[in-house]
């Protein structure tokens, strides 16, 4: 499967050839602007995730080496400065051709059982696998605020310290006052419309977890209207990723 690679020490490492990775910066315009270090850490960085997770098609889909190397690119990406080591504990990332319907099923207080069928174009699991459609892995990445492999990411970091709430284990120094504060905030004038955010996908008004991965997405995609609308939720964001997406914006 992996005989486009050249393996280092197998598995820890991989190096990711020239042509695969002119390929890929061809697919991900988001990637433009990056300086030099940076794009060589993300290629380092996305073959390291490919040596040591399993990236994999379901239902039909075989994934090729392009393909996996487009997800792993974009996982990569919130994590460059935070390291791998932010989504060990996991293995997997099963890739369906398209939206996908997990049926989930409980019986309720009075023993009566229900089940319910949400199409779903990425799910994450803690401490379990990663999971998306390929038509929208396909879809993003375009600099448009649209992400799912980010959006499920951003899932995996909320998750790191128990279940997706809207706010990851922070780092020394982040104070988690001001970051409820700034998150908070923003929530309420997503959900009120009181501050116009036409780029920011409706689904972030879900929940507080859903807004952090749906943000998440755009801060890498759209930085300059996340720092014009909710410019305290930009600099949580800055603080948590350890990156200043702007500085290759502008
Ligand atoms: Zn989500």
């Amino acid at each position: 499967m992996l005989n486009w690679l050249r393996r280092l020490r197998a598995p820890a490492e991989i190096v990711i050839d020239e042509p695969h990775w002119a390929r890929l910066r061809r697919r991900l315009p988001l990637l433009d602007g990056m300086d030099a270090g940076d794009l060589a850490r993300l290629r380092q960085t996305s073959g390291r995730f490919l040596a040591t997770k399993s990236v994999y098609g379901a239902r039909g889909l075989e994934l090729d080496s392009d393909m996996q190397l487009l997800i792993a690119a974009q996982a990569c990406l919130p994590v460059l400065n935070l390291g791998l080591e932010a989504y060990e504990g996991w293995q997997d990332v099963i890739v369906y051709p398209d939206e996908f319907v997990p049926v989930l099923e409980w019986t309720d207080d009075a023993g009566v059982q229900h089940s319910r069928a949400e199409p779903r174009i990425g799910e994450a699991w803690a401490r379990g696998p990663l999971v998306l459609s390929w038509a929208d892995v396909k879809a993003g990445g375009r600099g448009d605020g649209f992400n799912v492999v980010i959006h499920e990411c951003a899932h995996k970091l909320d998750m790191l310290d128990g279940d997706a709430n809207g706010c990851p284990p922070l780092h020394a120094g982040m104070s988690r006052a001001d970051w409820h504060a700034a998150w908070s905030a923003g929530f309420d004038m997503f959900r009120a419309r009181t501050q116009r955010m036409a780029w920011l996908d409706p689904y972030a008004a879900e929940s507080p977890e859903e807004f952090f991965a749906v943000m998440s997405e755009a801060f890498f995609e759209l930085p300059w209207e996340v720092r014009g609308a909710l410019p305290d939720v930009y600099q949580q964001l800055v603080a948590f990723y350890r990156w200043e997406p702007m500085a290759r914006a502008s």
